[in-house]
C-alpha cells in the first residue's frame, strides 16, 4: 500500500493512494497514520478495506508528512563509503547516528526555508525506514519485521551549524522544515529489496545526487538492529538511513549550497518524488 497523509498543514487526513491512481480519504476508520496504525495489525485492517468503497479525494491536495506522531527521528551519518569520501571523512566501523528535531518534519512539497544566517544549506536525499512494531534487542534477522514501511526524506542539512558552531550535528539538522517527508509510506511487502533502490536528487533540473541503496555501508535490516540495541523503537519512529554522494558541500572544487528561489526534486525508485521551493526564513 502507499499511504499518505493530505490537508493543511497541522490537520491532514489520513490516505492512500489506489491503484487506479486516485486518492482514497481513510478517514472513515483510522483516525491517523501514527502509533498503533502503523503495527502489523493496524496495516493489515487497513489493507482489508477496499479502496474502491472509500471516498476519493478531488485533487490536487498538499500531501503532509506521511507519518505522523513521530517519537523520535535518527539520522545515519556517513552510511555511503562514496558519500563518507567526498565529505573527508573515512567510513565508519559503526553506524554514526544522531537525532534531529521532529519538529523539523514538513511535506514532501512544502517549501524548504533557509534559516536566519545560514550560508551553507545543503540537500541529502535519503531513504526513511517508519518503524511498526516496537524494536528492542532485535536481531538482523528478525529486523524487518518491525518496520511498517519506507518513504523519501530529504535529510537537509546546514553545514555550518552542523560542523562549526561546536557539539554535535543536531543544530544543523533541525531548522523547521529540514525533513520532508513522504509522500508515501509505501509498505514493506511493496519493496522486495531495500537495498535495490535507485535514488536521485537535483536542484533547479541539475542532476545532483544519482545513487543506489546499493552503496549503503550499513543496510536496513543491521540498522534497525544495531539502533536497538542503544534504545527501543517505536512505531512511527523514522530513520534516515544515510545520503549517497552529490550534496553540496562535495562539490569541487567550490561548494554549492542553497539560495531562496531555487527548485529542488528529489525520489526513490518506486517511493515517489518531491519537490520543494527554498525560500529564506522571515
Ligand atoms: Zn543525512
Amino acid at each position: 500500500m502507499k499511504l499518505l497523509r493530505y490537508g493543511a498543514p497541522g490537520a491532514e487526513k489520513p490516505g492512500l493512494l489506489a491503484a487506479d491512481g486516485t486518492i482514497r480519504d481513510l478517514s472513515g476508520t483510522v483516525n491517523d497514520l501514527a502509533g498503533s496504525w502503523l503495527t502489523p495489525d493496524g496495516l493489515a485492517r487497513i489493507a482489508a478495506l477496499d479502496p474502491a468503497s472509500l471516498p476519493v479525494v478531488e485533487g490536487p491536495v498538499r500531501f503532509g508528512p506521511c507519518v505522523a506522531g513521530v517519537g523520535k527521528f535518527i539520522c545515519v551519518g556517513l552510511n555511503y563509503a562514496d558519500h563518507a569520501a567526498e565529505s573527508g571523512a573515512k567510513v565508519p566501523d559503526e553506524p554514526i547516528i544522531f537525532m534531529k528535531a521532529t519538529s523539523a518534519i514538513t511535506g514532501p512539497n512544502d517549501p524548504v526555508i533557509i534559516p536566519r544566517g545560514s550560508e551553507k544549506t545543503d540537500w541529502e536525499v535519503e531513504l526513511g525506514i517508519v518503524i511498526g512494531k516496537t524494536a528492542r534487542y532485535v536481531t538482523e534477522a528478525d529486523a524487518l519485521d518491525h518496520v511498517a514501511g519506507y518513504c523519501v526524506i530529504n535529510d537537509v542539512s546546514e553545514r555550518a551549524f552542523q560542523t562549526e558552531r561546536g557539539g554535535q550535528w543536531t543544530k544543523g539538522k533541525s531548522a523547521d522544515s529540514f525533513g520532508p517527508i513522504g509522500p508515501w509510506l509505501v509498505t514493506r511487502d511493496e519493496v522486495a529489496d531495500p537495498q535495490k533502490l535507485k535514488m536521485w536528487l537535483s536542484v533547479d533540473g541539475v542532476m545532483r545526487q544519482n545513487g543506489s541503496t546499493e552503496t549503503m555501508v550499513f543496510g536496513v535490516k543491521t540498522l534497525v538492529s544495531y539502533i536497538s540495541q542503544f534504545m527501543s523503537l517505536q512505531p512511527g519512529d523514522v530513520i534516515s538511513t544515510g545520503t549517497p554522494p552529490g550534496v553540496g558541500m562535495g562539490i569541487k572544487p567550490t561548494p554549492v549550497y542553497l539560495r531562496p528561489g531555487q527548485e529542488i526534486r528529489l525520489g526513490i525508485e518506486g517511493l515517489g518524488e518531491q519537490t520543494q521551493t527554498t525560500v529564506a526564513a522571515d
